[in-house]
């Protein structure tokens, strides 16, 4: 008897494993929940930027990557006032706009990119803000988190725009783990349910600013206490 065991099969030893997609580590019925919750809470939530329409608000979220909502409205308030468009910040010019935005860090980056992106809306699109995602993003200083941010609050697409806030709720929670930004916007596209989509992002970000902040959260008192995996918890004082 040949007690030798079958030999491998060389194709299938080579076959490359299929990488699985990064999963939530809530139920179906606990991702509903969550999101049933948060809306309960704030049944429309709005952006915190100041803006008037969608050119302000490109600008608004390009000035915002790094700085506060609230230095950026400081900013924003007395150069919102005269300027609504990008033929208006072109004759406004890079030297005065610097005037109004010098209190947010990078200012002078930012204010060349605001005058080169007002300039190419003026060439490229007939002064309009695109409601493309991949036409935002051509803009220059404008990358996938504004385009993104740009595209679900100006132009309603359900778009999630992972910030820093977002992140550490989608992996405190275990809603959307993953290492990258990135690779938590992939699995919350994939994992947030349609109906809630448009709002996901704000009711995300709004839940990591006042109650599960960074260096403390506010376990005691969060809605989705019962729901979220977060090991380290805080404890009512
Ligand atoms: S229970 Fe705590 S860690 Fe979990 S989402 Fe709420 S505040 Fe954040």
């Amino acid at each position: 008897m040949n007690s030798k065991p079958p030999a491998k099969n060389p194709q299938a030893a080579k076959a490359p494993r299929k990488k699985r997609p990064p999963r939530s580590k809530l139920k179906k019925s606990e991702i509903e929940a969550m999101f049933f919750r948060l809306r309960e809470a704030r049944p429309e939530p709005q952006s915190e930027l100041n803006y008037a329409n969608p050119y302000t608000l490109v600008v608004a979220v390009a000035l915002s990557a790094q700085a506060t909502d609230v230095g950026v409205n400081k900013a924003t308030r007395a150069l919102f006032a005269k300027v609504t468009t990008p033929a208006q910040m072109v004759a406004l010019g890079e030297a005065r706009l610097i005037e109004h935005i010098r209190t947010i860090g990078l200012f002078r980056t930012k204010a060349k990119n605001v005058i080169a992106l007002s300039n190419m809306l003026i060439d490229d699109f007939g002064g309009d803000v695109p409601a493309d995602r991949e036409q935002l993003e051509k803009l220059p200083g404008v990358g996938r988190k504004t385009a993104s941010v740009v595209a679900n609050v100006a132009f309603g697409e359900p778009t999630i725009a992972v910030d820093t806030h977002i992140f550490r709720v989608a992996n405190r929670t275990g809603l959307g783990p993953g290492k990258t930004p990135n690779a938590v916007e992939e699995i919350l596209e994939r994992i947030v349910p349609d109906h809630y989509k448009l709002h996901a992002h704000h009711w995300l970000i709004l839940q990591g600013r006042y109650i599960c902040k960074a260096r403390k959260p506010d376990c005691p008192n969060c809605p989705l206490d019962d729901l979220c995996k977060f090991t380290k918890k805080t404890l009512a004082s």
